[in-house]
């Protein structure tokens, strides 16, 4: 199925563009994009008296400069390193507004990611007004978990990959016990893992739970506690059980969502991942490899089919 939409919708408005951080523990921030929607991510800061980390970026032009202005105003000089979660637009297009100053770190597949996709988000919602910040690759990578000393609380990158994408990575504040997860874990806002793992989530959720977190900042949605991990994994089991019912009855991954109960997920922003999700879910189901390539502009044109029409962007 390769039907676009026969008429996008008029350009939404631009959702409110946050001034400042929330506050989390001492020296811990997030920095929320509500309402968490397409491309509305949200960032964390952790500050020591020795270094400044800031975990991802922002969409647009307007919003990395409105989230550089609110780290500025914890840290004047800062931040030393930025952490790339994952390889999405809404997570590093920002990035080269903090460089050089900053050193830009992430998992090594995901540099090799970012590259390949370059601007390609943007073309998906050719009328947002993306700005044009300079591209940053990052000029640290790993690939299996790197601590930052920022002089007060440590900061632990952990990969945890493939969930979201092939290659997650986590951040863990032990000292204060806030985990920001990137988009492994969502608030109200639909998971999509068409371009990662349903069962690698499940495990990278297990991990996450065995750190005990008392704080979650998801990639998208309001801050929460541990009932964020239980909920994102309800939705991950409710996919592999409406893929496994659609195998059955010979159903397609649209065929399969047009027929889905979304029950308590109805309500929550951007249900129409669930085609895509879908097809990640038929191809674990056959015994395809977690985080292995799919094809992501059909089950997007599939999903634009469902909501009838482009989904809104609202960055
Ligand atoms: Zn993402």
């Amino acid at each position: 199925m390769t039907a676009a939409p026969a008429a996008a919708p008029a350009a939404p408005a631009q959702a409110p563009i946050p001034s400042s951080l929330t506050r989390l523990a001492d020296g811990v921030h997030a920095y929320l994009q509500p309402d968490g929607g397409w491309c509305l991510n949200n960032a964390g800061l952790v500050v020591g008296p020795d270094r400044t980390v800031l975990v991802d970026t922002a969409a647009t032009e307007t919003r990395a400069r409105a989230l550089r202005s609110a780290v500025r105003a914890v840290d004047p000089a800062g931040p030393d390193y930025v952490v790339n979660t994952h390889f999405h637009g809404d997570h590093v297009f920002g990035n080269g507004l903090f460089t050089p100053h900053a050193t830009v770190i992430s998992h090594a597949g995901t540099r090799e990611e970012t590259a390949e996709a370059g601007p390609g988000l943007r073309r998906l919602w050719p009328d947002v007004e993306w700005g044009d910040p300079p591209e940053a690759l990052a000029s640290l990578t790993f690939r299996d978990r790197l601590t930052v000393h920022t002089g007060g609380p440590r900061v632990e990158l952990l990969h945890v990959g493939p969930a979201h994408t092939a290659n997650d990575v986590i951040v863990w504040v032990p000292d204060a016990s806030v985990l920001f997860t990137g988009d492994v874990v969502w608030s109200g806002v639909t998971p999509f893992v068409l371009m990662g793992s349903i069962s690698g989530s499940l495990l990278a959720l297990d991990r996450m739970r065995a750190l005990g977190p008392r704080t979650v900042v998801p990639g998208h949605g309001p801050v929460g506690g541990r009932e964020l991990l239980d909920a994102t994994e309800g939705y991950l089991r409710f996919l592999q059980r409406t893929a496994e019912r659609g195998v059955r009855d010979g159903l397609t991954p649209l065929e399969a969502a047009g027929k889905a109960d979304l029950g308590p997920y109805g309500s929550w922003l951007d249900p129409e991942r669930l085609v895509g999700n879908l097809h990640r879910a038929y191809a674990e189901a056959g015994g395809g490899r977690p985080g292995e390539r799919l094809d992501v502009a059909g089950p997007f044109a599939e999903m634009c089919a469902y909501h009838g029409g482009l989904p809104a962007c609202r960055a």
